[in-house]
Order: structure tokens, then C-alpha cells, then sequence
């Protein structure tokens, strides 16, 4: 990624281009280091096409360098090493408190951009949040399916082998076709004759199982991870924040519109996971399975019946 941060009077400039820079009247691109005396660093570039050292001893080309200026005024650019080969100066310490200073600064940046969406960000997360079949609904759902008192012992048990399965197909016990004993037989040399009698059939596969294993997901996505970072940064005084807290609370901000995103992703799954028609697999199993008896498969109704009334 290419990038050129230029020191400015308020703090950095990110919009100059290499062009824009070189043409500068006092940038020389043949700097002889014995003639000039290094004042401060400018700027820092990380640029692909590799540009030229600009010491007329080095013309080195490289990826990333500094832009800096000499006392008499001129200004040119070079590698970390040529900043402390060819100058009578600790190239070092300025390196370091110019990135010090750049650090800082967009830091800062991410924290007033995200300041200044503020309103706009909050809005779009109690939206997700509360909204009709939003991420409190979602959750709260999700969770019930946990819930024996909600879903039915039988049922909670099948949710429960359903979050081991990576398939989510279920499957009950029927009575084997003379040909499928003959097959299990065949299949299963060492299998008795009165076990091949029955079968295993598929009554259909839930999908989006993955939203009940990661359920909590969604809370660290809306909730930790971005409207309490957002609440953070609305509360950040800059000014009184040291650079190592500012620059790990912006981190977390410029990931606050990728966790939403990602959330709104989840809730859609898990409406999609919550479809009648996506659980249905499990009303079967609970009405075909003769382990289940009808008080099980009237519990699960109720479930669905209310998934979608709150
Ligand atoms: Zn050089």
C-alpha cells in the first residue's frame, strides 16, 4: 500500500502525492550530503515503485524513506541507513520521534473521524440491536434453543447434538427394505442380522447451525466491540490521552463499521437458522422417532409458534 504522510501545521497531510512533493522547488533529487547539514525529517513515504535515494553518493532505490530538509532549506529524500551513514546528526532520534509524532496523529485522526460519525454509527447499531427480529431478538431466540423449559427436554437434547454435528442432518430409525439388510450386511460384514433390520433415514439437514455455536458472537460484535468502543471514543479527551491508549483505542474503532457489517451478516443467518421451515428436520424427528412422544413434539411447536410473536 503506498502512503505519504507530510508534516503539516495542524498535524499530517496524507493527500500530497509523490508528483505533487518532488516538484516542490526546494526538492532536489541530487543531494550531496557533504554539502549540507540535515535539519529534521518532513515526511515518511512507503512507495512500490521504488523511488531513488536522493543523495548524489547513494541513488540508492528503496520501498520506504524519509523526506527531509537541510538547513540551507533544501529538501530531499532518503533511506533510514543514508540518514545515518551520511550525516553528522542522530538520524535515529529524529526517525523515532518522527514516527512518534505520526503515530500519534492518526490516531487521532481515526478518533475525530469517529467522533464525528458518532450519531450516524449509534444509530446504526440500535437499529440492528432493536429492531424488528433485530440482534436482541436473534439472541434471545438463539438462547432459548438452549433452553429446556422453552424448546422441550427432547428437543434441547437434539439442538445440543446438532451443535456437535458439521452436517446438521438428522435422521430417525426406520425398519429396513430386505435389500437394505442385504446392503448393511454387505457393508458391514460383522454386523448382526436382527441390527440390519433397521435403518437410519434422513428427515432433512438444519442449516446455519454455525449461529447457535457462536451465539455470543453477535454480543462482542454490536455490543463489546463496537458500541462500547464507540461510547469510548465519544468520551476520549485527546489532549489528556497517552499515545500508547490512543492509538489501541483507535485500532479498535477503525474495526467498529467492520463489526457491524459482520453483525447485520449474523442476524441474517440466524433468521435464516430460526425459518420454520429450516427447523422442521427436528419436528419430524420429535413426531416420526418413536423415542419421542407427542408432549415433545407439542413443546417444539410452541417454540416455533413464538419465535416469531416477540
Ligand atoms: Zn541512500
Amino acid at each position: 500500500m503506498n502512503m505519504i504522510v507530510i508534516r503539516s501545521t495542524g498535524g499530517i497531510d496524507k493527500s500530497k502525492s509523490w508528483e505533487q512533493i518532488t516538484s516542490d522547488q526546494s526538492f532536489v533529487l541530487d543531494l550531496n550530503p557533504k554539502q549540507e547539514k540535515l535539519l529534521s525529517i518532513f515526511g515518511y513515504y512507503e512507495i512500490a515503485d521504488k523511488k531513488r535515494c536522493g543523495l548524489s553518493t547513494c541513488h540508492a532505490p528503496h520501498i520506504k524513506g524519509y523526506l527531509v530538509t537541510t538547513e540551507s532549506g533544501v529538501k530531499t529524500n532518503i533511506g533510514h541507513q543514508c540518514g545515518t551513514n551520511h550525516f553528522n546528526i542522530d538520524f535515529q532520534q529524529l526517525v523515532n520521534d518522527f514516527h512518534k509524532f505520526m503515530e500519534f496523529e492518526v490516531a487521532k485522526e481515526t478518533i475525530l473521524k469517529t467522533k464525528s460519525e458518532y450519531s450516524e454509527t449509534k444509530d446504526k447499531i440500535d437499529k440492528i440491536l432493536n429492531g424488528q427480529r433485530g440482534a436482541k431478538w436473534a439472541n434471545k431466540k438463539l438462547s432459548q434453543t438452549f433452553d429446556k423449559s422453552k424448546v422441550g427436554e427432547s428437543a434441547a437434547k437434539i439442538l445440543s447434538d446438532l451443535r456437535r454435528s458439521s452436517s446438521g442432518e438428522l435422521y430417525i430409525q426406520g425398519k429396513a427394505s430386505e435389500a437394505e439388510v442385504e446392503m448393511q450386511l454387505k457393508n458391514n460384514p460383522k454386523m448382526h442380522r436382527d441390527d440390519a433390520k433397521f435403518i437410519d433415514r434422513s428427515v432433512g439437514i438444519v442449516q446455519y447451525v454455525d449461529v447457535i455455536v457462536e451465539r455470543d458472537k453477535l454480543k462482542n460484535l454490536l455490543i463489546t466491540d463496537s458500541l462500547e468502543v464507540l461510547n469510548a471514543v465519544f468520551q476520549c479527551d485527546i489532549g489528556n490521552t497517552s499515545t500508547p491508549d490512543l492509538k489501541s483505542l483507535a485500532k479498535k474503532a477503525n474495526q467498529i463499521q467492520k463489526n457491524i457489517s459482520e453483525s447485520e451478516t449474523f442476524v441474517l443467518r440466524a433468521k435464516k437458522f430460526l425459518a420454520h421451515e429450516n427447523l422442521k428436520p427436528i419436528r419430524l424427528k420429535l413426531e416420526k422417532d418413536k423415542q419421542y412422544s407427542i408432549k415433545d413434539s407439542e413443546h417444539f411447536i410452541t417454540f416455533l409458534e413464538s419465535i416469531y410473536k416477540d
